[in-house]
């Protein structure tokens, strides 16, 4: 039985009782929304459609032990993520390390001095870029900071950066791979308004939130399985292998046919792609359905690579190359001689087999590396849709909806970040708080 079974007891009594919020969908989003709601002692009902909680954040069973579905990271601008995992005890699994970003032809790294001192420095120390594009990048970054990185118009990542003057070499050695790795979109089609707010908060954010925090340990552990326990302590019900199929509308409340379960509010946190079939009974959810059905979506490739011995990196991630690269991470705090490999977006590497891929992938780490031990097991996990592409002006839409009682949560409603735990998180934070507030 999976560890997060179904901590399922006491369902329709929680159903039946008034006040009691259900939320479907049991990602970041949703169960944030519901740490947040209990922690304020409303009773919440979590349905999720899957065998497990995570969402695209979850552990996977792989080679006797727990690897997570897809490489994430984590800085230390993501107050509302971290806020809740020291809610829940589990913040201290996240190692925390001062900025570095380490390509075959590009060393940066940002040093321990005040914002934003510690950008111009680390940029202007940074290995692997000639005095020139060093000047470019400082310069781009206090352009954007003067005008508070917004933008009057969103356009492209790739326009903005061509406005600026940022050379080809400054592109493909720094800024692509800060862009797709964020915002798992080709630089071509990516949100500049975006890319800024990712850069505000990294690059340019205050030394500690520009920090990188690494997972050490399983992804369930981290948040999804504490914050399982939270919610039943704190007299709510999870409820997994529950799929809600539609969402009907009574007098006084919502109706989740094929569950039982009936509420005066309702979050939906479930991946964008869901919502259309959700709302179809719901007229007046029709502008969301209409924003959330032209999105279209991006992929993220995982190779998890599993060493005889242990495979040192200069830092805990590196990127094999420029431009849309593949990153390595170092996991072997989950077990000796592991590795993942992660490629963000669309690409040529789609018209690869899992094989062909992570061949590249040993080619290239032995270039960089050296030898490399024995290959004792190898899992290509993909995701093909990891994320909405994240384009220039996308309609997001707002937590709370047109109709009373139903709020929309996750990492596509309206925010500052990309499709990111941080940006899932918030949003169901804020509409547990538009909840608690009687909005
Ligand atoms: C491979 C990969 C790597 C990533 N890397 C990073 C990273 O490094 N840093 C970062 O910040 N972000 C990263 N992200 C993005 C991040 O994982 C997502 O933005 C975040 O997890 C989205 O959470 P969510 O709760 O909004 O949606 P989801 O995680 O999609 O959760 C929705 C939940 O709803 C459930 N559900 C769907 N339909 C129903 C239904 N009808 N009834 C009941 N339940 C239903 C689903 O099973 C799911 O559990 C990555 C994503 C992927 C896939």
């Amino acid at each position: 039985m999976d560890r997060l079974a179904d901590l399922d007891h006491g369902v329709n009594k929680a159903a039946g009782d008034a006040g009691v919020v259900a939320i479907v969908g049991g990602g970041w989003a949703g169960l944030a929304a519901a740490v947040e709601l209990a922690a304020h002692g409303r009773r919440v009902i979590l349905l999720e459609a899957a065998g497990q909680l995570g969402g695209r954040a979850r552990s996977v069973p792989w080679d006797g032990m727990r690897i997570d579905n897809g490489q994430h990271l984590f800085i230390g601008a993501y107050r509302e993520t971290l806020r809740l995992m020291r809610l829940l005890g589990s913040a201290d699994s996240l190692e925390r390390r001062a900025l570095q970003l380490i390509l075959p032809d590009l060393r940066l790294r940002l040093p321990r001095l005040p914002a934003p001192l510690h950008l111009a420095a680390g940029l202007l120390a940074a290995k692997g870029l000639s005095l020139t594009d060093k000047r470019l990048a400082v310069a781009f970054m206090q352009a954007l900071r003067r005008r508070r990185f917004r933008l009057a118009h969103d356009m492209t990542a790739a326009q903005l950066l061509a406005q600026h003057g940022q050379s080809a070499r400054l592109i493909d050695a720094l800024w692509a791979p800060i862009c797709v790795a964020a915002l798992n979109t080709p630089l071509s089609e990516a949100s500049a308004q975006v890319f800024c707010n990712v850069l505000r908060d990294s690059l340019g954010g205050d030394r500690d939130d520009s920090d990188f925090l690494f997972n050490r340990g399983e992804m369930d552990a981290l948040f999804p399985a504490p914050a399982a326990a939270y919610i039943t302590r704190h007299a709510g019900v999870v409820r997994l292998r529950a799929r809600v199929d539609a969402l009907v509308r009574e007098q006084d409340g919502y109706c989740l046919p094929a569950t039982d379960v009936r509420a005066d509010r309702v979050i939906l946190a479930v991946h964008p792609a869901r919502l259309p079939a959700l709302l179809a009974r719901l007229p007046e959810m029709a502008d969301v359905v209409g924003k959330v059905g032209a999105y279209t979506w991006q992929p993220i490739h995982t190779t998890w690579l599993r060493f005889a011995e242990a495979v040192r990196l200069p830092y805990p991630m590196l990127a094999l190359g420029g431009g849309q690269s593949p990153w390595v991470f170092d996991r072997q705090d989950l077990a000796a001689g592991l590795l993942s490999v992660v490629v963000s977006a669309e690409g040529p590497h789609l018209a690869l087999s899992a094989t062909t891929l992570r061949d590249q992938h040993l080619d290239r780490l032995r270039e960089l590396l050296g030898p490399l031990p024995a290959l004792l097991g190898w899992k290509c996990i993909v995701e093909r849709r990891a994320t909405y592409a994240c384009t220039p002006g996308l309609p997001r839409p707002e937590p709370a909806t047109p109709l009373p009682g139903l709020y929309l949560a996750g990492d596509y409603t309206r925010g500052e970040y990309p499709a990111t735990i941080e940006g899932a998180v918030r949003s169901g934070v804020e509409c547990a708080r538009l909840i608690l507030a009687g909005k």
